[in-house]
């Protein structure tokens, strides 16, 4: 994939999702390709990242690797956080290429995780600005709702979230697996208990 090509979001928003319920969807990286996940919400004017991975064939300093993200520009803070659903490099690998006044919500865990991190690889980090996703618990963003579910997956404390914005809601699943140490997390998703 060329420079071009692998900054070009795989789908284009919804004209009908766009007009009638004034929410944007925008997979610029995971639904064609494992890994590099990176999916743009906007609603009323504001933004939220689902994951800012790293595509496993970048070595991490290809500067094509970090998409076009709206609210990235100095003093625009149309961008109000970004999920980091859980700590492998292909959901957070460029977390650290963002502003430091970001925005990033994640587990607790995954925070002390990336700051171990930052010793030992280059995609790790110490973030200034952490909102901790708990399970079940909505945390309210602007325009957006974020419910986040504790699953199981082989990086600790992995969530999916479910958003709601606009009169629609989204569900993300980041990585999971129902057969792992704490697979019973994914019968209960799908139990809505
Ligand atoms: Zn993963």
């Amino acid at each position: 994939m060329n420079e071009r090509a692998s900054n070009q979001p795989e789908h284009q928003p919804a004209a009908a999702i766009s007009d009638q319920y004034n929410l944007r969807v925008c997979v610029h990286r995971g639904a064609r390709q494992i890994g590099g996940s990176c999916v743009e919400l906007c609603c009323e004017g504001k933004h939220l990242l689902l994951d800012i991975g790293l595509p496993l064939d970048s070595d991490g300093h290809d500067p094509a690797a970090l998409p076009d993200i709206s609210g990235l520009d100095a003093g625009n803070r149309s961008l109000l956080g970004v999920v980091i659903s859980h700590a492998h490099s292909d959901h957070c690998g460029l977390a650290d290429r963002l502003p430091k006044e970001t925005v990033f919500l994640m587990g607790a865990a995954t925070e002390r995780i990336l700051a171990a991190a930052a010793e030992f690889t280059p995609y790790g980090g110490k973030f200034e600005n952490v909102i901790h996703l708990e399970d079940r618990k909505p945390i309210e963003l602007g325009p957006f709702q974020i419910v986040p579910f504790l699953m199981d997956h082989s990086a600790y404390d992995a969530y999916s979230v479910l958003i709601a914005a606009g009169g629609r809601r989204l569900f993300y699943t980041g990585d999971l697996r129902a057969h792992g140490r704490k697979g019973k997390l994914f019968e209960r998703l799908l139990r809505r208990r």
